[in-house]
């Protein structure tokens, strides 16, 4: 596997020179280099990513636009608007915003982040798979569907807080949360709900491994 596929557009040029003007919080290259790639040497032993193949399509930038709200991080899954495309950004990019702030705790780090943001590449990349049973049967909804009431948040379901936003955000952070843990999944099993969701996400990652990962080279 190439584990280098860091892609660099002008905006983030231009938020590299302006960054000490504007005295924005600014994440190193380096550093997002590092983690970027660890999260893509992880999807390469679970099966999602191989040279040329499924995952290895999606990059990562800095956005040269802080956040006013708080988000660290997104990814456009649901296609760039004309002003965004004209201001440089792409589908299928995973996008750091410059103020972002981490925490120390699971769930709260850039690592997390990054394994969360490539939950929503995953559905972004392969949208079939996601339409089939196993996503409503585990989330209760479609991927992209939104509750018209917001769920409680009951630890033994839900792996965060953040988690009951939307389907696609349970299923987010319980594929980052797969990741990280994914050699000690026992540890969830005082919490039932969120222990069967890691299951199926298992088995899906198992299944796109062996039906999926090949059939979407890039050309
Ligand atoms: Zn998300």
């Amino acid at each position: 596997m190439s584990v280098f596929s860091w892609k660099s557009n002008q905006p983030a040029r231009w938020m590299q020179q302006g960054a000490s003007r504007l005295e924005l919080v600014s994440l190193s290259v380096a550093e997002i280099e590092r983690v970027f790639n660890r999260v893509r040497e992880e999807l390469w032993e679970v099966g999602l990513l191989e040279d040329g193949k499924y995952l290895d399509l999606i990059g990562c930038d800095r956005n040269w636009l802080p956040s006013f709200d708080g988000t660290a991080a997104e990814f456009y899954d649901e296609g760039v608007s004309r002003l965004d495309d004209w201001l440089g950004f792409e589908e299928g990019m995973i996008y750091l915003r410059p103020n972002a702030r981490f925490g120390k705790k699971p769930g709260e780090t850039l690592l997390d982040t990054m394994r969360h943001e490539f939950g929503h590449a995953w559905a972004w990349r392969d949208p079939a798979f996601f339409e089939r049973r196993w996503f409503r049967a585990c989330f209760g909804a479609a991927y992209d569907e939104v509750w018209c009431e917001t769920p409680a948040f009951d630890r033994t379901e839900y792996i965060s807080v953040y988690a009951t936003k939307m389907p696609k955000e349970d299923f987010a952070e319980t594929f980052m949360t797969f990741l990280r843990c994914r050699n000690t999944l026992h540890r969830f099993d005082r919490r039932p709900g969120v222990r069967a969701k890691l299951a199926v996400v298992e088995q899906a990652i198992k299944q796109a491994s062996e039906t999926r990962l090949a059939r979407f080279a890039i050309c």
